[in-house]
């Protein structure tokens, strides 16, 4: 019997239509089902047992925390369904990396979930989302992808969730693992993995994750993205409306304008959690300015500011304190 492998497809450009095949631009995004997006690849059956379904029709740049708890929600059924292998999620690459991550997050079984998108429209001429698919397939399928958590292929390559990032705005070879590269490739076919996986499941995925599920939305956590003469207000507005969390993308190493610094100090007295990220796609945020540490701040680490904004999200849902969240973000 082969591998028996679940689509969710959520929409995207991947499920994108267009009235000119010449056009990657201007197309609807989200506009084709599940059973056409299969149909268009008739070879995955010859690689699994595949059964689909659509769980949204979304660009993902709308997606909301309700959509990502129903997508939390449904994969963790499927993590524990007896018949079901592994995990393919069809989804829009502007939030993807982000889906990715939360999904590692609360990543608790050896199953593979991999996540796939496209850069084209499925009615662009050279449309890269059948074969992206046919690769999702033939990775979740595979038993070297057992117990390395969420991943994501495009374009050939396998990559980690925690490293994943879209870093350019419209080439089919976007996504890019900037500090580690790549862990792995689907080379005409063949699945092969070149490094271990960054795992970032949290130590209580299993439990966290059943929490999740019992939520409609999660915390508001801003990111606020550092600049010159940054005199820290939008922290005090992300204060004055009880906003309990805060991103700073701050600037190389995290570093924060003197004036913003002490907003975020003041904060954090008052029981705001704030992570310090970067606003440079290359490198982690680490140990800077002796304030920081003074402070409370929690550097990112390899997390870039719109995956560290989901850690705080789950910490804040579940209570964690900034001591625990430091702790995971060692995992
Ligand atoms: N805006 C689209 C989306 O994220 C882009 C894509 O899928 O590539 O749904």
């Amino acid at each position: 019997m082969g591998k028996r492998i679940r689509i969710l497809a959520m929409g995207g450009t991947i499920a994108g239509s267009a009235a000119d095949s010449a056009a990657t631009t201007g197309y609807q995004a989200g506009a084709v089902g599940v059973a056409e997006l299969l149909a268009a690849v008739p070879q995955v059956r010859a690689v699994a047992e595949v059964s689909g379904e659509q769980l949204a029709t979304i660009d993902s740049k709308d997606i909301t925390a309700a959509v990502q708890l129903q997508m939390v929600r449904r994969v963790r059924e499927l993590l524990l369904a007896a018949d079901v292998d592994g995990i393919v999620i069809t989804h829009g690459t502007d939030t993807l990396e982000e889906s990715a991550y939360l999904l590692d997050l609360v990543h608790f079984a050896d199953k593979p979930v991999v996540i796939t998108g496209a850069m084209r429209p499925s009615t662009a001429l050279s449309a890269d989302g059948p074969l992206n698919l046919l690769d999702a397939v033939r990775v979740a399928a595979d038993d070297k992808a057992r117990d390395r958590g969420v991943l994501v292929v495009l374009n050939n390559a396998i990559h980690s969730a925690q490293a994943v990032t879209k870093l350019a705005t419209m080439a089919v070879e976007t996504f890019q693992s900037p500090n580690g590269g790549a862990i792995g490739a689907v080379n005409d076919g063949e699945v092969v993995f070149y490094h271990n996986s960054q795992l970032h499941h949290l130590p209580q995925a299993l439990s966290i994750s059943e929490k999740l599920t019992s939520q409609q939305e999660l915390p508001y956590v801003p990111i606020l993205y550092g600049h010159s003469d940054d005199d820290g207000r939008l922290v005090k507005v992300t204060v004055d409306q009880g906003g309990k969390g805060i991103v700073y993308a701050g600037m190389g190493n995290g570093s924060i304008p003197a004036q913003a610094e002490a907003e975020l100090a003041a904060a954090v007295k008052q029981g705001v959690l704030v992570i310090r990220a970067s606003s440079s796609a290359l490198g982690m945020v680490a140990k800077a300015e002796e304030s920081y540490e003074q402070a409370g701040f929690v550097a990112s680490g390899c997390l870039n500011p719109r995956k560290a904004r989901l850690l705080l999200q789950v910490a804040l849902s579940v209570g964690a304190s900034a001591a625990a969240v430091k702790n995971w973000l060692k995992i």
